[in-house]
C-alpha cells in the first residue's frame, strides 16, 4: 500500500520517520487502501516553524502578484493534469462517486487556484481624498501563517477553497486534512512543489483533530485559522485560537430549508430537490434536508421526489452511473442509521430508502416528521430528507428559520415579488432561487448562527487573509 506523508518544509516524511502510521479505509471495499501518519504537537510545531520561516524570510510573500499568480496557475494546470489520481484519492478515501470527485471536485479545485490568483492580481484598493489636504489609501498586506483545517466531505475542493486565497495574498499555509480523507492533501502538496512553490509555503500535517489540529490552532506563531467542519468542533477551534487572539473563519454545519411554492415549476423543483438532498450522499453542509411544500403541491411533490430517489443508482463509487456511494466511514454510517432507526419508531413515514449493503444508505424520503424531532432539527449528513406541508408564505418562512443553523436556503416560485421578499426574510448566508449549488466565487460564502463566523470568497477572503493597513499622506502645502 502506498504511503502519504506529512509535507513539511518541502520534504515529504517517509513511514520510517513517523511514530504512528495508520490505514485509510476505502468505505466501499471496507479494506485499507493507503497508509498515512498521525502527527501530534511535535509535527504541528515543525510544520508551523516551516511556514513561519517561509513567511518571515522566504521569497513567497515578497513576490509580485503576477509571479505568485503564475505559480498558482501552474499548480492549477498540474491539478488538472493529475485529475484522475486526485479524484481517485478522494473517492477511495471517503466513497463519493468518481464521476463527482474526478468530474466536479477536481476542476473546481483548479478553478479556485485560478480565480484567487487572478482576483488578488487585479484587486484595487480605495484612495480617499481628504478635506484636510491629505489622502488616505489602503494596503492589503499578507497576514502571515495560516492554519487551514478541512473536513472529509469535499477533501480536495474545500482544502483548495482555503489554501488558494491564503496563498494568493502571500501567506504561507499549514493544511490539516481530515483524518478520514488524507491522501489528496499530500498529493496536492507534491504538486505545489512541482509547480515551483518554495518549500514551507504549503505544508501538510496529518493527524486527528484533538491532537494535531488542536496543537496547530493553539500555536501562537499562527496568524489566521480557517476551519470547515462541524459546529461542535468549530467552538473548540474558536476557543483554542482565542488563546493567542488569532482571527478565525468558521464554515460550519447546516440544516438547509427548501421552500416549494405552489406557483413553482413542479418538475424543476423536484429535480433540484433531489440534487440538494442526495448529492455526495447528502454529506453536504448545504444539503436541502428539510423540504417545505405548499399544500396544493404536497402530494404530487412527495410522490415524484420518492420515485426519483428510488431510481438513483446506489453502489460502487468507481462504477460509471453510480449516484450514491457508501457513507464515508463505519462510524458515520452508524450515526446516519441511528437517525433512521429513531424515525422508524414513529410517527414518521419512510416513503423510500433505508440502509443498504455495507455502509450505504439508500436515498431516503420521510414525511410526518415532528418538527421537534432530531431528524428535523439536527444535521443528519446523509441521504435523508424530510418533507412537510405548509399553507401560507409566513408559515413557511417561520418554519424555515426555526433552526439554530443558517447556512443556506432554497425557494422555488415563479412569483418575482415573492422570490425577493422571501429571500430577504430567510435567515441564511446563501439563498438559492429556482436553483441550487450555483456559486460565484466573488460572492460572500458563510453562515449565520451555528453555521459559522465570517465570510470567504472574493474580497471577503482578502479581508480575512490580509492585514488591511491605512496610509495617510499629507499632500497639501508644508
Ligand atoms: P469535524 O468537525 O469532525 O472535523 C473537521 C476537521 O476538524 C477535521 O480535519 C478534524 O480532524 C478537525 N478537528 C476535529 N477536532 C478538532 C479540534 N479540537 N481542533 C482542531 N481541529 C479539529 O467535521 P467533519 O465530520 O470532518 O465534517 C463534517 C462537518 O463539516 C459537517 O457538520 C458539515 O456541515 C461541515 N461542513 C461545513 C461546510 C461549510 O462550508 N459551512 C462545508 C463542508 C462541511
Amino acid at each position: 500500500m502506498n504511503f502519504y506523508g506529512h509535507v513539511i518544509d518541502g520534504r515529504e516524511a517517509v513511514a520510517e520517520d513517523c511514530e504512528v502510521v495508520v490505514d485509510s479505509v476505502d468505505p466501499w471495499t471496507r479494506r485499507p487502501w493507503a497508509r498515512f501518519p498521525l502527527g501530534g504537537a511535535a509535527e504541528a510545531g515543525l510544520a508551523v516553524a516551516a511556514a513561519r520561516r517561509a513567511f518571515d524570510t522566504g521569497p513567497w510573500p515578497r513576490m509580485g502578484f503576477a509571479e505568485r499568480g503564475a505559480a498558482l496557475h501552474r499548480l492549477a494546470d498540474l491539478i488538472e493534469a493529475h485529475g484522475a489520481e486526485l479524484g481517485l484519492a478522494d473517492t477511495r478515501d471517503m466513497g463519493k462517486p468518481l464521476e463527482q470527485s474526478r468530474g466536479a471536485d477536481v476542476p473546481r479545485a483548479a478553478a479556485n487556484f485560478r480565480f484567487f490568483a487572478d482576483h488578488a492580481r487585479l484587486a484595487t484598493a480605495e484612495v480617499l481624498p481628504m478635506d484636510s489636504g491629505h489622502h488616505c489609501y489602503g494596503r492589503f498586506e499578507a497576514a502571515g501563517v495560516v492554519a487551514a483545517i478541512a473536513p472529509w466531505n469535499f477533501p480536495l475542493m474545500l482544502a483548495s477553497w482555503k489554501i488558494a486565497p491564503a496563498l494568493a495574498w502571500g501567506n504561507t499555509v499549514v493544511l490539516k486534512p481530515a483524518e478520514g480523507s488524507p491522501v489528496s492533501a499530500t498529493l496536492l502538496a507534491r504538486l505545489a512543489l512541482e509547480a515551483g512553490l518554495p518549500p514551507g509555503v504549503l505544508n501538510v500535517l496529518h493527524g486527528t483533530g484533538p491532537q494535531a489540529g488542536d496543537a496547530l490552532v493553539r500555536d501562537p506563531r499562527v496568524d489566521r485559522v480557517t476551519f470547515t467542519g462541524s459546529s461542535a468542533t468549530g467552538r473548540s477551534v474558536a476557543a483554542a485560537a482565542a488563546s493567542h487572539l488569532a482571527p478565525v473563519s468558521l464554515e460550519l454545519g447546516g440544516k438547509g430549508a427548501n421552500l416549494v411554492f405552489a406557483d413553482a415549476d413542479l418538475d424543476q423543483a423536484v429535480d433540484w430537490a433531489v440534487k440538494a438532498a442526495f448529492t455526495n450522499s447528502g454529506q453536504i453542509c448545504l444539503a436541502g434536508s428539510r423540504i417545505l411544500v405548499q399544500r396544493p403541491f404536497y402530494q404530487r411533490f412527495t410522490e415524484r421526489l420518492a420515485a426519483a430517489a428510488a431510481a438513483m443508482t446506489v453502489g460502487n463509487p468507481l462504477t460509471a452511473g453510480t449516484r450514491i456511494g457508501p457513507l464515508a466511514s463505519a462510524q458515520h454510517f452508524r450515526k446516519v442509521s441511528a437517525y433512521l432507526a429513531e424515525a422508524a419508531r414513529g410517527p414518521a413515514t419512510l416513503l423510500t430508502g433505508g440502509t443498504g449493503d455495507g455502509w450505504t444508505v439508500r436515498p431516503s424520503v420521510l414525511t410526518d416528521v415532528p418538527a421537534d424531532s432530531p431528524l428535523w432539527r439536527e444535521e443528519v449528513f446523509g441521504p435523508v430528507v424530510a418533507v412537510a406541508p405548509f399553507d401560507h408564505e409566513k408559515q413557511a418562512v417561520e418554519a424555515a428559520n426555526d433552526t439554530p443553523y443558517g447556512l443556506n436556503a432554497m425557494l422555488f416560485t415563479n412569483d418575482l415579488a415573492r422570490a425577493h421578499r422571501v429571500s430577504a426574510e430567510l435567515k441564511a448566508g446563501t439563498v438559492w432561487v429556482n436553483c441550487f449549488f450555483v456559486r460565484d466565487l466573488r460572492a460572500p460564502f458563510g453562515g449565520v448562527g451555528e453555521s459559522g463566523v465570517g465570510r470567504e470568497g472574493g474580497a471577503f477572503s482578502r479581508e480575512f487573509f490580509t492585514e488591511p493597513k491605512a496610509v495617510v499622506m499629507r499632500i497639501g502645502a508644508a
